[in-house]
C-alpha cells in the first residue's frame, strides 16, 4: 500500500467508503506520479483527499404527529480546482461522513472528465424520505435548506440531487433558499422546467451511462441494438437508462428497488417504463407492484443472508448497475461474466466492489467506472448553470446534441489516456488518469491554498 493511502487511512479509520475510492484513484495514478515527480513534491495526493470544507449542521423538524425529529445535514466542498463546488445532494439513512467524502471525492474527476468549469462536491442527510408524506419532506427540506443557504451559491457551490432528492426535493429546497436570501438566484440544478431547469437533466445520468456504452461497442464494431440489458434500482437513474436502451433497440429486463428485484424476459418497453415512472415519482410505490401489473415479470424479494445479489446472475450481454454503491460484490461479478455479461455501464457511484472492478479489468470486458459512465447527469447540470447564466433555454434537440459530445468526449480522454500509459481498454485507469491530470495542473498553477 502506497504511503499516501496509508496516511489518509490512519487519519480517519473508520470511513470504509472513502479510503474504497481513494485507493482506485492512487493505485491507477501511480505511473503519472512516477513520470512527474512534482506532484508528489507537492503532496498532490494529501491535498486531493483532504476536502476544502466540511460543513455538518443540525436539521430539526416536525413530522405529522407533531413529533420533533432531528437529523443531520453535511455539505462538503472537496475540490475547487477548476469552478465551484458541484455534485448532489442524498437522502438516505445511510448517510455518513464516510459515503459523503467517496461521493465528493469521484465527483471531483467526473467532473473534470467533463470539462466544463466544475469542482466537486456532495452533500446530504441521514434523513429517509420513504414513507414521508409530502408535507413531512418539505418541512425537512425546508429545515435542511436552512442550515445550508449560508454555504452555498452561484459561484461558490451549487448542489443537485442524488439518492432520495429529484425535482419534488429541489423545488422545496430552492423555495426556501429564495425566501431566505430574497433571491431568485441559480444556486440548485435539476430545478423545474418552468423556473430555471434544463431540458435532458433529469434524463441525463441514465441517457449518458448508455451513450458511454455505445462509444465502447463502437470501439468493437458493435451498438447496442438487440443486447439484453440488466439494470438495477427504479429510480432517476434506472428509468432513463431504460429509456435510453430502448431508444438504441436494446432490452432492459430487470429494475430493482431496496425490497427487491424484477425480471420480465419479456422486456420492458415503453408502456410499462410510463407504468414504473408513475409508480416512482407519483405513487412513491415498490417495484414488487410491476409483478401484480405484468404477470410475465417475476418479483424475487431481497435476501439479505446472501452474499450475493440474484439480479446479476441472470443471462444477459449488457449490465446498468443503477442503485447505490457496492452493489456488485466478487461473487456477483464471477457470475456476470461467467453468464455473458460483457459491457458494464455504471449509472450508480462506485456500485462494484474492487474484487469486482478486478475482475472485469482481467477478463478485458468493456467496464466504463461511474466517473466516466454516469458523468451525463452532472455535465447537463453545468449546461443548466450555462443557460441560467445566459437567462436563455436551450432546445432539447440542442442540449442533447451537447450532451452526447461530452460523452463522446470523455469517452475519448480515456481511451487517450489509456494509450498513454499502455493500459488499453482499461477505462477504470483511462478516467482516473484522465481526470487526474485535468485537477492537477489546475491546482498547481493555483499555488499552495
Ligand atoms: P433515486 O432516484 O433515489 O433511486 C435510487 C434507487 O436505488 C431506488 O430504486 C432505490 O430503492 C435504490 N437504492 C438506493 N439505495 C439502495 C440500497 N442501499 N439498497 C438497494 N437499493 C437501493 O436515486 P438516483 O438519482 O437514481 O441515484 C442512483 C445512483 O446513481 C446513485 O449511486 C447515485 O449516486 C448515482 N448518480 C445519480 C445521478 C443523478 O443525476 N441523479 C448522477 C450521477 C450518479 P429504494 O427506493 O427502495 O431505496
Amino acid at each position: 500500500m502506497s504511503e499516501e493511502l496509508n496516511k489518509i487511512i490512519a487519519k480517519d479509520p473508520e470511513q470504509l467508503e472513502f479510503h474504497q475510492a481513494v485507493r482506485e484513484v492512487i493505485e491507477s495514478i501511480q505511473p503519472v506520479l512516477d513520470r512527474n515527480p512534482k506532484y508528489r513534491h507537492a503532496k498532490i495526493l494529501e491535498r486531493l483527499a483532504e476536502p476544502e470544507r466540511v460543513v455538518s449542521f443540525r436539521v430539526p423538524w416536525v413530522d405529522d404527529t407533531g413529533t420533533i425529529q432531528v437529523n443531520r445535514g453535511y455539505r462538503i466542498g472537496m475540490n475547487s480546482a477548476l469552478g465551484p463546488y458541484k455534485g448532489g445532494l442524498r437522502f438516505h439513512p445511510s448517510v455518513n461522513l464516510s459515503i459523503l467524502k467517496f461521493l465528493a471525492f469521484e465527483q471531483v474527476f467526473k467532473n473534470a472528465l467533463t470539462t466544463l468549469p466544475l469542482g466537486g462536491g456532495k452533500g446530504g442527510s441521514d434523513f429517509d424520505p420513504k414513507g414521508k408524506s409530502d408535507n413531512e419532506v418539505m418541512r425537512f427540506c425546508q429545515s435542511f435548506m436552512t442550515g445550508l443557504y449560508r454555504h452555498i451559491g452561484p459561484t461558490m457551490d451549487v448542489p443537485a440531487g442524488d439518492i432520495g432528492v429529484g425535482g419534488r426535493e429541489i423545488g422545496f429546497l430552492f423555495g426556501q433558499y429564495k425566501r431566505l436570501t430574497h433571491e431568485f438566484a441559480p444556486v440548485l440544478t435539476g430545478k423545474g422546467l418552468g423556473w430555471g431547469g434544463s431540458l435532458i437533466r433529469p434524463e441525463a445520468t441514465g441517457y449518458g451511462a448508455v451513450y458511454l456504452a455505445a462509444e465502447m461497442l463502437a470501439t468493437r464494431n458493435d451498438s447496442m441494438a438487440g443486447k439484453t440489458c440488466l439494470v438495477s434500482g427504479s429510480g432517476n437513474v434506472a428509468q432513463y437508462t431504460v429509456e435510453k436502451i430502448l431508444d438504441l433497440g436494446g432490452k432492459a429486463v430487470t429494475l430493482s428497488d431496496s425490497g427487491g428485484f424484477i425480471y420480465d424476459e419479456t422486456g420492458i418497453d415503453r408502456e410499462k417504463l410510463a407504468w414504473v415512472i408513475e409508480l416512482k415519482e407519483v405513487r412513491r410505490g415498490r417495484i414488487e407492484e410491476y409483478a401484480g401489473k405484468y404477470p410475465e415479470a417475476v418479483y424475487t424479494p431481497a435476501d439479505p443472508t446472501l452474499d450475493y445479489n440474484p439480479l446479476w446472475h441472470i443471462k444477459a450481454e449488457c449490465a446498468f448497475p443503477s442503485a447505490t454503491q457496492n452493489e456488485i460484490n466478487g461473487k456477483d461479478g464471477q457470475a456476470l461474466i461467467d453468464n455473458g455479461v460483457f459491457l458494464i455501464s455504471e449509472g450508480a457511484n462506485m456500485p462494484a466492489t474492487p474484487e469486482a472492478v478486478d475482475l472485469f479489468v482481467d477478463h478485458k470486458i468493456l467496464y466504463a467506472p461511474g466517473k466516466a459512465a454516469n458523468a451525463g447527469g452532472v455535465a447537463v447540470s453545468g449546461l443548466e448553470m450555462s443557460q441560467n447564466a445566459v437567462r436563455r433555454n436551450w432546445t432539447r434537440e440542442k442540449v442533447d446534441r451537447r450532451l452526447r459530445e461530452i460523452v463522446k468526449s470523455i469517452h475519448q480522454s480515456c481511451v487517450d489516456a489509456c494509450d498513454e500509459y499502455g493500459e488499453q481498454g482499461n477505462y477504470v485507469a483511462g478516467a482516473n488518469i484522465a481526470g487526474f491530470n485535468k485537477v492537477v495542473n489546475a491546482m498547481l498553477d493555483q499555488g499552495l491554498v
